[in-house]
C-alpha cells in the first residue's frame, strides 16, 4: 500500500510507501496515530499546520459488505479537538482497491486559489478549479462527472467549505446517482476549503483488487458475515432499516422522550407520526422514488430511500434519522416534504445537518424565524449559500449561533451540536457526548439501541454502556463499516478478526482486536490533552442539568466523578 501526500503550497502530490508504524492502521485508528504523530495539537485548526486525510478503513476494497465507508480526519475548527467522521459511497472501497492508505493534505494554497485533485491509477495530479467556484455539491458532482466520466468518485466541498464555515462537511458521491453521502461533522469542510482543495476525484479502478493473505478464510468469513446480516431480522430484506431505512426509529425515539422538539426543549413531538419511517416509505412509494437503494455496491442492508417530490422529482439519495430530527422536529416542521427540501439545501452547501439544524433551532428561539415556518427558515438557510452576515451565523453552528443571538440554551458538547437523541432521557448516549474525543457525536457511542439492556431514564449502568459502546465505535469506523452492520461483529468479535487475518495475515486473535480499539481512544484522547481541552470542556450544558425535559421530567444527572472515570478501564 502507499500513501498520498498532497502539498498545498507547493501544489505538489507524490506517494510514499507506508511507514511500519501505519502498516496495522486505517480509517479513524490511522488518523488517531497520523494527527498525533504529525501535527501540533494545539495547531490552528484552520492554519498551514493542519493536515486533512482521507483514508479507507482496513477492510476497504476487499469486498466486505458495508465496509467501503471514507473516513476524513484533521484537528476540527467546530471542537478543537480530533476529529473523524465518515461517509458511505464509492470513496472507501476505490482507495482500497487502489492500494491507497490515505490521501494526507498539506499546507494550503497562496492566494484563495481552488484546486482539484485527480487520482488514475497510479498517478494523481493537482489541476486548477476555479471554475469550480460557488458551486454546491450537486452541480460540483455533476460536471465533473460529465467531463472526467460517469463512474469516477467525486469528493467535494459545497459553498459552506468555501467560506471555512464551522458546520461544513464534505460529501462524496456514490452507487449510481447517489450523490449525498456527507462526512458531515466537525467542520471538516472548512479545512479542505481553507486548504484550498475543492475537490477530490478517482477514476473507477478497472480489474483492481486487493491480495490476500488467505484468500479462504476471508471469503468464509466475509460470507458468513453477510448471511448473519441477510437473516437478521432488523437488517434483512424484511427489516426495518431496509424496509424504512434511519427513519423507522422516529417512533421509537419519540415514545421514549428523546426526539429534539423545538430547539431540545421537549422530547416529544406532536406531529412525528408525519415524519415516521412508515409515513416516508409510503409517500416514496406512491410517487414511485426508490426504497432500499444502497449507497456502495454489495451492502445486503440497502437502507437508502430516494425521497420525491409530488411531481417525481427525486429531492435527496436519502433522508436519515438525523436530518429528520434536527430540521424537521426540533423546528417542529411535521411535513416530510418541508424536511427534504431543507436536506437537500443542506446538502447542496455541504452543511451538516445535525449541525445546521441546532442553529436554525437558535434562530428560531431567538425569533428570528418562527418554529414551523418552513418559507421563513429556508429563506434564512438559502444565506448560507450567499454567504452574508447571517447566512455565516447559521453557516458556522449551533454555539456561534447561540453566542451572536443571544440564545444560552445551546445543545452542543465540545463546540459541536448534539444528535437527535436529547440525553436527559437517554442518558447513556449523554455520556456519550460528555466523554467522547469526538465531541456530542451519536456515531461515537449510541445507546439507543440497548435502551432494553440498561434504563435510558437512570444513571446505573451508563457509564459502562457507553464506554463498551466506544470501544465498538472505533472497531468500526477504524474497518470502515457502517453502523448499521455492527450486530454481527458485537456478538462474535472474531468474524471480525478472521477478515483481517484473511486479508493480511497478522495472525491477530481478539486480544490484538481488542487492544487496537482501545489504542484508537486512548490516541485521541491524548490529541485532546495535548490540544488543552480539559474535562471541563466536556460537559453536558447547565440547562440540561437544570431544566427538566417533557414528558418524563428528567435532566442530565450522570455526576461528574463519573463521567471522569468512563476511560479509566480504558
Ligand atoms: S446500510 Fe445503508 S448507509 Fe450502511 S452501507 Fe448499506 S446503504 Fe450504506
Amino acid at each position: 500500500m502507499k500513501l498520498l501526500r498532497v502539498n498545498m503550497s507547493q501544489l505538489q502530490a507524490r506517494w510514499e510507501p507506508v511507514p511500519s508504524s501505519y502498516e496495522q492502521l486505517g480509517g479513524r485508528a490511522l488518523i488517531a496515530k497520523m494527527l498525533l504523530d504529525e501535527i501540533p495539537p494545539a495547531c490552528d485548526a484552520l492554519g498551514p499546520h493542519n493536515k486533512l486525510i482521507f483514508t479507507p478503513g482496513l477492510l476497504g476494497g476487499a469486498g466486505v459488505t458495508t465496509a467501503g465507508r471514507l473516513s476524513v480526519g484533521s484537528k476540527s475548527p467546530l471542537t478543537g479537538g480530533i476529529k473523524e467522521t465518515n461517509a458511505g459511497g464509492t470513496a472507501g472501497d476505490t482507495l482500497g482497491k487502489l492500494g491507497i492508505k490515505a490521501i494526507v493534505v498539506e499546507e494550503q494554497v497562496k492566494q484563495g486559489a481552488f484546486y482539484l485533485l485527480h487520482i488514475t491509477g497510479d498517478s494523481a495530479e493537482l489541476l486548477p478549479a476555479d471554475d469550480l467556484r460557488g458551486l454546491g455539491t450537486y452541480a460540483t458532482s455533476d460536471r465533473l462527472q460529465e467531463r472526467l466520466g460517469a463512474d469516477c468518485t467525486v469528493i467535494s466541498i459545497g459553498q459552506a467549505g468555501e467560506f471555512l464555515m464551522l458546520g461544513a462537511g464534505i460529501c462524496t458521491t456514490g452507487e449510481r446517482d447517489q450523490r449525498s453521502n456527507h462526512a458531515a461533522r466537525g467542520g471538516l469542510g472548512a479545512v479542505m476549503g481553507n486548504k484550498g482543495l475543492k475537490a477530490i476525484v478517482i477514476d473507477k479502478p478497472v480489474g483492481k483488487t486487493i491480495p490476500f493473505a488467505d484468500a479462504e478464510l476471508f471469503r468464509k468469513t466475509a460470507r458468513a458475515y453477510a448471511q448473519q446480516m441477510i437473516n437478521d431480522p432488523k437488517l434483512g430484506t424484511q427489516g426495518s432499516q431496509h424496509l424504512y431505512g434511519t427513519a423507522s426509529i422516529v417512533a421509537a425515539v419519540n415514545e421514549m422522550g428523546s426526539l429534539p422538539t423545538r430547539n431540545f426543549s421537549s422530547g416529544n413531538f406532536q406531529q412525528s407520526t408525519e415524519l415516521r419511517g412508515e409515513h416516508l416509505r409510503e409517500l416514496i412509494l406512491t410517487r414511485e422514488g426508490k426504497i432500499g437503494t444502497r449507497c456502495m455496491p454489495g451492502c445486503v442492508i440497502a437502507c437508502r430511500n430516494q425521497c420525491v417530490d409530488d411531481t417525481g422529482m427525486p429531492i435527496v439519495g436519502t433522508m436519515q434519522f438525523e436530518t429528520i430530527a434536527l430540521v424537521g422536529s426540533n423546528l417542529e416542521i411535521g411535513n416530510l416534504d418541508d424536511v427534504a427540501r431543507l436536506n437537500y439545501m443542506c446538502n447542496d452547501f455541504g452543511l451538516d445537518t445535525i449541525e445546521t439544524g441546532a442553529a436554525l433551532g437558535i434562530a428560531c428561539e431567538a425569533g428570528l424565524v418562527r418554529f414551523g415556518n418552513t418559507e421563513d427558515i429556508l429563506s434564512l438557510l438559502s444565506q448560507v449559500g450567499e454567504g452574508t452576515v447571517l447566512g455565516r451565523v447559521i453557516g458556522n453552528g449551533a454555539v456561534v449561533a447561540g453566542r451572536v443571538l443571544g440564545i444560552r440554551r445551546v445543545p452542543a458538547v465540545l463546540g459541536q451540536a448534539m444528535p437527535g437523541y436529547d440525553p436527559r432521557s437517554l442518558k447513556g448516549n449523554g455520556v456519550t457526548y460528555a466523554t467522547s474525543p469526538q465531541g456530542a457525536d451519536h456515531t461515537a457511542g449510541n445507546a439507543f439501541g440497548a435502551r432494553k439492556e440498561v434504563n435510558p431514564l437512570g444513571i446505573t449502568g451508563q457509564k459502562e454502556l457507553s464506554l463498551k459502546l466506544q470501544i465498538i465505535a472505533a472497531m468500526l469506523d477504524s474497518t470502515g463499516l457502517c453502523l448499521f452492520a455492527r450486530p454481527p461483529v458485537i456478538a462474535d468479535p472474531q468474524l471480525m478478526v478472521d477478515m483481517l487475518n484473511g486479508i493480511y495475515g497478522w495472525g491477530w486473535t481478539k486480544d490484538d482486536l481488542n487492544r487496537f480499539n482501545r489504542d484508537v481512544l486512548r490516541n485521541e484522547l491524548e490529541f485532546n490533552r495535548r490540544a488543552g481541552i480539559t474535562p471541563a470542556d466536556y460537559r453536558i450544558p447547565e440547562y440540561m442539568r437544570e431544566e427538566p425535559l417533557a414528558p418524563h421530567n428528567t435532566v442530565f444527572d450522570v455526576p461528574d466523578s463519573e463521567l471522569d472515570t468512563v476511560f479509566e478501564t480504558l
